[in-house]
């Protein structure tokens, strides 16, 4: 029996890598921030996971790819999608969850997780950059400072000013244009932080609000995004301590679990909760602003149960 195992998650814009022992403990992990999906980045998190490990890459069992770049991650035994790894870490640090959101920095997720810890449904956004961290990254860039100052610019912001276009490719106009007309920095972060929560919510009506529910990505890292979420949701939102590796952890408990001489857990569920999740991932057509004809309005009114609103022409 190998002693530790491995997962990668290579996701859009960091690496990461996290080794357990095999009792399931967290041993050693590690970020990479990338430029774009980066098989370097990649390279970088697995040596530096294993250097503060003390390992070497033969010292490990088993390792299990996940994350958008899955495919281009050399040596894995195996892959699974970030559904089924972000719910198998979620599960594990969070016992008992029943809702994940992940945002990530390209895409963002709302999963539906049964008693057991497995995927019962599940909806994506990964066609457009709204809600996702892209679109903290664009405002960072038009109010010229870092993703990591955003929140606590936004919890300085009070008024609460129209931010009419959530698509990434207009929002900085939008965001200078708010700026010229002399706008507060602050002022423009919490709106933007509020806009954000709100189109979130659309991806939560898709499966169900359930409870407790589970803040996961890097974006769980920015925690005005938390703060405006659970707002929206009207719920109490729970960040596990590294909500930005709970993927590659997942991934590393998969690892585990499917190691040849572990016992199965719930193979068969397991396989099956990943089959149609990977089915989500099938090649698609460019991306598309379909998603625009739900407002969000609409949305709100489905997660919080209220009458949905008419739309006029
Ligand atoms: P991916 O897996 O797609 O690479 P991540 O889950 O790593 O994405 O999330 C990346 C996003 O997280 C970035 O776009 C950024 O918006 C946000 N982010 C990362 N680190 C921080 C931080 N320290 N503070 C606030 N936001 C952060």
């Amino acid at each position: 029996m190998s002693e530790h195992f491995m997962g990668v998650d290579l996701g859009s814009t960091t690496a990461k890598a996290v080794i357990i022992g095999a009792d399931a403990g967290m041993v050693a992990w590690r970020t990479v921030q990338m430029g774009a999906v980066s098989r370097e980045g990649m390279r970088q998190a697995v040596d530096g996971a294993l250097e503060s490990a003390e390992l070497r890459r033969a010292d490990i069992g088993r390792v299990i790819g996940t994350g958008y770049g899955r495919r281009l991650v050399p040596g894995v035994d195996r892959t699974f999608t970030e559904i089924t790894c972000h719910a198998r870490g979620v599960a594990a640090a969070c016992p008992g969850v029943r809702l994940v959101i992940d945002i990530g920095g390209q895409d963002s997720k709302a999963i539906a997780v049964d008693r057991d810890g497995f995927v019962e449904d599940f909806a994506m956004n990964d066609r457009c950059a709204s809600g996702t961290g892209r679109f903290f990254e664009v405002l960072a860039r038009a109010l010229e400072c870092e993703v990591d100052e955003l929140a606590g610019l936004a919890r300085s912001g009070s008024e609460d000013l129209e931010v009419s276009s959530m698509c990434a490719t207009f929002a900085e106009t939008e965001i200078v244009s708010l700026l010229a007309q002399g706008a507060e920095p602050p002022d423009i972060a919490a709106s933007v932080h509020r806009a954000v929560a709100a189109r979130t919510l659309g991806l939560v009506a898709q499966v169900g609000k359930r409870r407790p529910i589970v803040m996961t990505g890097g974006v769980a890292k920015n925690a005005a995004a938390v703060h405006a979420l659970a707002e929206a949701l009207e719920s109490e939102l729970i960040v596990p301590p590294h909500p930005q590796i709970t993927g590659a952890y997942g991934a590393a408990l998969l690892a585990l679990e499917t190691y040849e001489g572990a016992p199965p857990r719930r193979a068969a569920d397991l396989e099956r909760a990943e089959e149609s999740a990977a089915a989500a991932f099938a090649p698609q057509s460019s991306p598309s602003c379909a998603d625009c004809e739900v407002s969000d309005s609409t949305a709100r009114s489905v997660v919080l149960g209220l009458p949905i609103p008419v739309r006029r022409p």
